[in-house]
């Protein structure tokens, strides 16, 4: 958890990764939004959803976050380049998709209630293929692409398949394909990425009862409202898409 003082973590991992946005995750009602969006001053820092004074922390956590940055600024040069990008950038994606496996599955419960539960059931479904079939068991009955088409990037599944592909051939000794990752690619798919899950993230955030709960105490309750309303607009026009 961060306080105002100690934003300046915040500001060395802009400058490390200049392309990726700073996001942070309040920790009142959860939702995740741009640096840009809080009100920030020299002594209090309000969430742009709760309109409460909170406390935040950067989004992604530190493991996904090293492993985007190591990527990022991995040799192109490298001989090992697409191999050492598709391992590091596909374990921060799993790694993304568990946590919002998580979130997911804490829809209309407290998490005091069920996260032993969640952490069992997410441990047991292993790898990205089971990981992607849980989804649809803990979603709203939608598979994981068909959400990520709704955040707007319809070629994040196709990227992220051919990534796959290209770690499992590469760990195994095969370069051929991993030589034609390029740092433009790793770039695209990371921006993407992030992009994908704090979108998603949010999606699911609403359904939770921490999320409710924050909204109700909101001091500024009739903007967190209206934040909220245009949350709801965009889950049901996305459920209407899919349908
Ligand atoms: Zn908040």
């Amino acid at each position: 958890m961060l306080k105002v003082d100690e934003l300046s973590l915040g500001n060395e991992m802009t400058i490390a990764m200049e392309k990726i946005k700073t996001y942070f995750e309040c920790h009142r009602c959860h939702i995740i939004d741009t640096k840009e969006n809080w009100s920030m001053t020299s002594n209090k820092t309000i969430c742009p959803e709760c309109g409460k004074i909170e406390q935040f922390d950067i989004w992604p956590s530190s493991d996904v976050l090293d492993l985007i940055k190591h990527a990022l600024e991995y040799v192109p040069a490298s001989p090992y380049y697409g191999l050492v990008t598709s391992v590091f950038v596909c374990t921060a994606f799993e790694l993304l998709l568990e946590k919002l496996l998580y979130i997911m599955a804490l829809e209309d419960f407290w998490e005091e209630q069920v996260s032993v539960v969640i952490e069992k059931l997410i441990d047991a479904y292993q790898g990205r293929d089971r990981k992607l079939q849980l989804y649809t068991h803990v979603g709203w009955g939608r598979t994981f692409s068909e959400d990520v088409k709704s955040t707007g990037h319809k070629k994040f599944i196709e990227h992220w398949e051919k990534l796959v592909r290209i770690r499992n051939k590469s760990v195994h000794g095969d370069l051929e394909l991993s030589a034609h990752i390029k740092p433009e690619h790793i770039e695209t798919i990371c921006i993407e990425g992030i992009d994908v899950f704090y979108k998603l993230c949010n999606i699911y955030t609403i359904d939770t009862w921490d999320y409710t709960y924050a909204l109700e105490q909101s001091e500024h309750g009739s903007e967190a409202k209206k934040e909220f309303e245009k949350l709801q607009k965009w889950k049901d026009n996305v459920e209407g898409k899919n349908k």
